[in-house]
């Protein structure tokens, strides 16, 4: 039975995770930290039933006290790199779905976690169609590289670009030649109307009420056009890949940077 602590468990996705979490036979929950709701049972916050976890905001002490073999952490870009100190010190092995860590400090997590000889799994996207979604996209690049990408999301999300959108444009850029899209000559009447540039990539970012996670990536080429869009209609969307990493992160030492790896 792996011992499982779920950080930012009151969340959006803090909450899918628990219910996900309790659904699993040979995963057990052992500890819920945020900074919300602490003292109630993480059960009936996320599921209607308590569990006899309650929701706590240390998680030093968590992991001190519960023998935790991996951590779950859904919070915030500001929050999760001091998390990571913490369960790093703790030498527990971590699953990441916070997005907002950049490709450097991924490097330096990877030094870390092989110092202290834990496995680190960092996903911007554990949806399996969305790691679907960005392989296809990858592939026509090569093709087709003139391209645009425009990411969709609830309008309470924190950081932009997505780390999806990051992702798919790092993925593009692997496979084509660098081209320099639009007309040179172009002018934003509107600052941002052209969207965020990535390596001569545009990126657009959409927040609205009702959305959730979704994503489209338009190739533009002679005569025609190329969509390929992923759409997340719910956070469960999401669980099968997480519970997946949670499963896997014990065998692996250091960093593993998206959840394509973890697929066989
Ligand atoms: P949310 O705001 O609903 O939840 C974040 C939770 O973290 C909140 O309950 C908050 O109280 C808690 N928190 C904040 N500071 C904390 C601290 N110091 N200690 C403990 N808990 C703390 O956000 P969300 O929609 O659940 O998204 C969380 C993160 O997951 C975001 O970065 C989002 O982009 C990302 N996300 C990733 C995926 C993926 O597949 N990788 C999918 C969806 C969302």
């Amino acid at each position: 039975m792996l011992k499982v602590v779920v950080v930012g468990a009151d969340g959006r996705m803090g909450r899918e995770v628990v219910r996900a979490i309790l659904r699993e036979e040979d995963l057990s929950l052992v500890g819920a930290v945020d900074v919300h709701n602490q003292g109630h049972d993480i059960g009936t916050l996320a599921a209607g039933n308590p569990c006899g976890v309650p929701v706590t905001g240390n998680l030093g002490r968590v992991l001190e006290e519960t023998g935790t073999d991996v951590v779950v952490d859904f919070t915030t870009p500001d929050r999760v790199r001091e998390n990571l100190a913490i369960i790093l010190r703790h030498r527990v092995n971590v699953v990441i779905g916070t997005t907002g860590i950049s490709e450097e400090s991924i490097n330096d997590i990877d030094v870390k976690a092989r110092e202290a000889g834990v496995g680190v799994v960092i996903a911007p996207n554990f949806a399996v169609g969305a790691v679907l979604m960005m392989k296809f996209a990858a592939a026509a690049g090569r093709y087709l590289p003139n391209v645009e990408i425009i990411e969709l999301h609830h309008d309470q999300k924190l950081d932009a670009p997505s780390g999806t959108a990051i992702k798919t444009a790092e993925l593009i850029r692997a496979n084509r030649e660098f081209v320099r899209q639009g007309h040179p000559g172009e002018t934003e009447t509107i600052q941002g109307a052209r969207g965020g540039e990535y390596s001569g990539m545009r990126i657009h970012s959409i927040r609205l009420p009702g959305l959730v996670a979704h994503q489209e990536v338009i190739f533009g080429g002679l005569g025609q056009t190329l969509s390929i869009r992923h759409d997340s209609i719910n956070r469960e969307s999401f669980m099968p890949g997480v519970v997946l990493a949670v499963r896997k992160v014990i065998d692996l030492k250091g960093v593993t940077y998206g959840l394509e790896k973890l697929l066989t």
